[in-house]
């Protein structure tokens, strides 16, 4: 536990602190430690001595503990939903929503692991009858997780709950505008496993996670902007420690001739407006057939007349101050170049607040298409047929999520655009099925959290060949006769060589 108690400071010289402050009234909600490089060597050492603890449960004793976490947390839903909203001013509704799916994931990470990571046995060809294989993934050691803020607790749990159900031990570094949600997770997860450092908690600002880069984790999962992946990764590569990286998106919706309007605006809707827009896979651009484009946009703004953002409106504060001059330059620069707002606009930033804004004949080059802008905004585009959409929706250097409102062609569209996951007349969904990898491509990152894939990315494959009985051919054997050899130039002729 890091936060700085009055006790302590009475006691001892005050480490270096920051502060978290409410996006909604300005205060300060909470002071925590700025962990220097040493503290965090020492909780990654600590974090090593509990992996024979944690890995000595095996699968069952782990699913067990993490069960209970997922028991404690579900009992605390409340608590813990008034301390997101705290920390990052997200409406209570949606925070309890990020939680359910949170929980989930916890549950199936628990409960499959050893069916995804047990010993599997492989079969040889006929040159090895003799040898029986096993492949089992088996843990890293220690793995550091480095959180944003945007979803604090279902976004690092899609990294926590796999590299723990997978056996490794877990050091966490959760955003600076979100340390209390970090601390309130490690805090329940201590009560149900007191025994071992298995799961830790470091606060602080950027260098307290480049710490943790550097301070010999095996693994690094980072999730957060491209720019600060690349210095995770930078940081990595000096001791050549793997890295998943989850980063931003772009992400389009393309609507169908045949869509059913109603349902993809409100799709759009949401996926650009809820939480503010601050979503790594929440929509930003719309390629619209022509033949529907007049419709779709009249549903959309009807729609976004019925949603405002304030103190207790659907959409909640803007969490990062320095995020607002981003929306600001991305509204200005597509108006400046020729676009409309159908709704919000230049004036849609008030204090902290954005209200939702519908950009419509905005270039293509511009920045409100091209750069992530975090914010409850969306461009909407009209497109001559979908192969256009799909060269527009894939004209970005990010490949996050993406959506296809579609009666006929959906999966058809879906498998041609180039991102992780495709969500086909619905929005966001994949996320909330743990039984699949989430993850994207280019500078939305590699590597996979989530499902099976989510559990052997804190892995290491391990194979065991095992002899059962004596080879009937000497092949690896300085041994081997003129005979032996004869006889594999032959195999290879009648196996391979032939059609
Ligand atoms: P950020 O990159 O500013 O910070 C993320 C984390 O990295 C924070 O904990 C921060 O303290 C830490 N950090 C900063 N500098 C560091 C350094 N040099 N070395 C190591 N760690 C460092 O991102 P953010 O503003 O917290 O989050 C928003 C971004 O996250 C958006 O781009 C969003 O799209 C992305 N995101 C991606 C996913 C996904 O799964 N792909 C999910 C949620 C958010």
């Amino acid at each position: 536990m890091t936060a700085v108690s009055e006790t302590d400071a009475e006691v001892t010289a005050l480490p270096e602190t920051f502060d978290s402050v409410s996006p909604i009234t300005g205060g300060v909600v909470g002071t925590y430690r700025i962990d220097t490089a040493e503290d965090v060597a020492t909780a990654v050492e600590r974090a090593r001595a509990a992996t024979g603890f944690w890995t000595g449960l095996d699968f069952d004793g782990r699913a067990k503990r993490l069960l209970a976490w997922k028991h404690a947390i579900a009992k605390g839903i409340d608590e813990l939903a008034a301390v997101v909203h705290r920390d990052t001013g997200k409406p209570i509704p949606d925070a309890r929503l990020e939680i359910v799916l949170a929980l989930d994931h916890i549950d199936w990470a628990a409960k499959n692991a050893r069916k995804v990571l047990g010993p599997k046995k492989v079969r040889s060809t006929i040159a090895t009858p003799d040898i029986i294989s096993t492949v089992e993934y088996q843990q890293l050691g220690v793995v550091g997780v480095i959180g944003p803020w945007n979803y604090p607790v279902f976004t690092p749990m899609g990294s926590i709950a796999y590299a723990l159900s997978a056996g490794n031990t877990v050091v966490f570094k959760p955003s600076e505008y979100s340390p209390g949600v970090g601390a309130w997770l490690v805090d329940r997860f201590a009560e149900v496993v007191p025994e071992a450092d298995v799961f830790q908690l470091i606060t602080g600002l950027g260098p307290t996670g480049a710490a943790l880069c550097e301070a010999g984790v095996d693994k690094v999962a980072f999730t957060g902007s491209a720019r600060t992946g690349k210095l995770v990764m930078r940081a990595c590569s000096e001791t050549l420690t793997p890295v998943v990286i989850e980063a931003g998106g772009k992400d389009p919706i393309l609507v169908d001739i045949d869509a059913d309007l109603d349902k993809a605006a409100d799709a759009a809707l949401w996926g650009a407006m809820s939480n503010a827009g601050q979503t790594c896979v929440g929509v930003e651009r719309a390629y619209v057939h022509n033949a529907v484009l007049q419709p779709f946009l009249d549903l959309l703004v009807e729609k976004a007349s019925e949603i405002s953002a304030g103190p207790n409106e659907k959409i909640g504060p803007i969490t990062m101050p320095g995020q607002l001059d981003v929306i600001r330059r991305h509204i200005d620069d597509a108006l400046d170049r020729g676009g409309r707002a159908l709704v919000g606009g230049r004036d849609a930033i008030d204090g902290n607040y954005v209200q939702p804004t519908i950009l419509v004949d905005v270039p293509e080059d511009s920045l409100a298409v091209r750069e992530e802008t975090f914010g409850p905004t969306i461009t909407v585009r009209g497109v001559d047929n979908m192969d256009e959409a799909i060269e527009l929706a894939n004209d970005t250097d990010y490949g996050l999520g993406s959506t296809v409102f579609s009666k006929r062609r959906g999966v058809e569209l879906a498998r041609r655009i180039r991102s992780g996951m495709t969500a086909v007349n619905s929005v966001i969904s994949f996320a909330a099925v743990p039984g699949v990898p989430f993850g994207g491509i280019g500078n939305s990152g590699f590597g996979r959290i989530h499902g099976p894939d989510g559990l052997r990315e804190f892995t290491t494959p391990k194979v065991i060949s095992r002899r059962r009985f004596p080879a009937p051919l000497q092949l690896t054997s300085f041994g081997r006769t003129g005979r032996t050899d004869a006889l594999v130039r032959l195999f290879a002729k009648v196996l391979h060589g032939r059609g």
